[in-house]
């Protein structure tokens, strides 16, 4: 579906990134945006911005189907000692798709 747009995405260096992220957001589609922090995540770039007081911490996961935050977890999870990555079975509360999303760990 957005397969273009997203790949555009994919395609940008790490500190085209993290300005998107950081300095440019109001410039992006939420979806471009989910897009982008999953690109970050993947990476394992750190991405450090002030927080505002009232902001809930969030996952850097977003759903590929609807960009959705919220998600069940299945149990099943696997872990690649090499980078500290892990992999979880999630499934989206918004629309239920199922898959395997990977995330870095959380910072200690
Ligand atoms: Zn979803």
């Amino acid at each position: 579906m957005h397969d273009d747009y997203l790949q555009r995405i994919v395609s940008k260096t790490d500190g085209e990134l993290l300005e998107m992220l950081l300095d440019k957001a109001a410039d992006y589609r939420p979806e471009a945006l989910e897009a982008a922090r999953r690109e970050v995540e993947r990476r394992g770039l750190p991405l450090e911005r002030p927080a505002p007081a009232d902001a809930a911490p969030q996952r850097l996961i977003a759903c590929p189907a609807c960009g959705g935050t919220r998600f069940q977890e299945s149990g099943a999870s696997a872990e690649r000692a090499a980078d500290g990555m892990f992999a979880r079975v999630l499934t989206c509360t918004a629309c239920g798709r199922t898959g395997w999303f990977v995330a870095a760990p959380a910072a200690p």
